[in-house]
């Protein structure tokens, strides 16, 4: 081998590595300098805000739309140009930004808030009355308008309800100089029905809606997006699309389809490919669906826990499709061996419903002639993959191997 094949050969070498140009656009906290497809939405909270310029509280907005419909890119792109010409009129103006699933508790969301106005708050320890008073004092203290972000609101009040927005709704009230306005921001889209009608009414004096991306949208989203993050040569153009489509089958999520992207791009480096591949896209649809199914499995309420594994012990016994009395009926048992108290057939009816949503248990109406209609339910994962979460999981670990009681009684019933 002469010298000038060898360097092709690690020219080659290096080149096939070359995939990923800049991972860190590809993070979901990259803010984009351009968000194709929500023009609309940005102008008109745009004009929304925009009485901040001329010194006026500007109205609460309330924003909701499914996860990764692009309302917090939205959002800080809007609030971030606002406050840079505010700080070029000399207008005195903030903004806090909130993510109230990752804060938590009231306290610490009150805290943020505190942070942003340069209020010290101990890390734990007061009482949350008393540093809702101290942001007040520290507010009131600055003449200035204030524009409070909450994200993912709707996690707080489902985890906690909604005191915290109904105080926060109200505080104008008790300043005389400052000015606050809200932007709450949710991915459930049933959220407001959790509100009272008070804390709604003054939280939506302005509403935005985001709708799902089609494929085409997401298509320009992620083709401008891997123009900054890959190598020219290592995404074709099907690839993207591959992408775009399966993600807008799904609902439309930005966020999914960068991460299928990402994950793409990741495995391709590890096989040291030339580019990446519609079977790469695939791969990493699996794997970020196989790891979502996972979360999804272990962040359950012990109830929710119960009634899967129920399904799962019907399942093992060659009940492929049960009815919701069959289910209850485990359930119970279940229960008792956990000493959970065990919920009405109602609710956990209900249950099987959101497990249903989440995709990890499959319930089909069928009818039965004239003995009516029936809802059957199936396990929507596979066996092995529920033992493989719960057994790391300790109260529900020996429910598993569990024979129920039920089933002995009526020998094996077959469906
Ligand atoms: P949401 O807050 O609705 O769940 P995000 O604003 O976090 O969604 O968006 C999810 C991801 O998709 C982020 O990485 C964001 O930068 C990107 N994204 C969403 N919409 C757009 C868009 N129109 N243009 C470019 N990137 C977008
Ligand atoms: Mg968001």
């Amino acid at each position: 081998m002469n010298i000038s094949t060898l360097d092709e050969l690690f020219d080659r070498a290096t080149k096939t590595t070359q995939i990923i140009k800049n991972k860190d656009v590809l993070r979901h906290d990259y803010l984009p300098p351009k968000l194709p497809h929500r023009e609309e939405q940005i102008h008109y909270l745009g004009e929304i805000v925009a009485p901040v310029l001329k010194r006026d509280r500007c109205s609460n907005v309330f924003i909701y739309g499914k996860t990764g419909t692009g309302k917090t890119a939205v959002a800080k792109y809007v609030l971030s140009r606002l406050y840079e010409r505010a700080q070029s009129l000399g207008v005195p103006f903030q903004i806090c930004y909130v993510n109230c699933r990752l804060a938590g508790t009231e306290y610490r969301i009150l805290a943020s808030v505190c942070s942003a106005l340069n209020v010290k708050v101990p890390f734990t320890g007061l009482a949350v009355g008393e540093i809702f008073d101290r942001f007040k004092v520290a507010l009131d203290k600055e003449a200035s308008l204030l524009i409070v972000v909450l994200d993912e609101i709707d996690e707080l009040v489902k985890a906690r309800g909604d005191m915290l927005l109904y105080e926060l709704t109200r505080i104008n009230e008790s300043l005389s100089r400052s000015k606050v306005s809200l932007v709450g921001i949710s991915n459930d889209l049933m959220f407001k029905d959790l509100l009272d009608p008070r804390v709604l009414s003054s939280l939506s004096e302005e509403e935005i809606v985001f709708r799902p991306y089609n494929a085409a949208e997401l298509y320009d989203i992620l083709f401008e997006r891997c123009s900054i993050a890959f190598f020219e040569q290592a995404l074709p153009e099907g690839a993207v699309n591959l992408c775009a489509a399966l993600a807008a089958a799904e609902h439309g999520d930005a966020r999914r389809a960068l991460d299928m992207l990402r994950v793409a791009g990741e495995l391709a480096e590890r096989e040291a490919a030339a580019e990446i591949t519609e079977e790469h896209i695939r791969s990493a649809e699996k794997r970020i669906e196989h790891d979502r199914i996972i979360d999804a499995m272990k962040n359950l309420t012990p109830h929710s826990k119960l009634v899967l594994v129920s399904v799962y012990l019907l399942n093992k016994e060659n009940i492929s499709s049960a009815i919701t009395g069959d289910i209850y009926e485990i359930y119970q048992e279940l229960c008792e061996l956990t000493t959970y108290t065990a919920l009405t057939q109602r609710r956990v009816s209900g249950l099987i419903s959101e497990l249903d949503i989440i995709g990890l248990l499959n319930s089909r109406i069928v009818s039965m002639g004239r003995y009516g209609r029936t809802k059957k339910i199936k396990l929507n994962v596979s066996r092995a993959l529920i033992s493989k979460v719960f057994s790391e999981d300790e109260p529900f670990r020996c429910l598993i191997d569990y024979s129920p009681k039920c089933l002995a009684k009526e020998g094996s019933r077959q469906s």
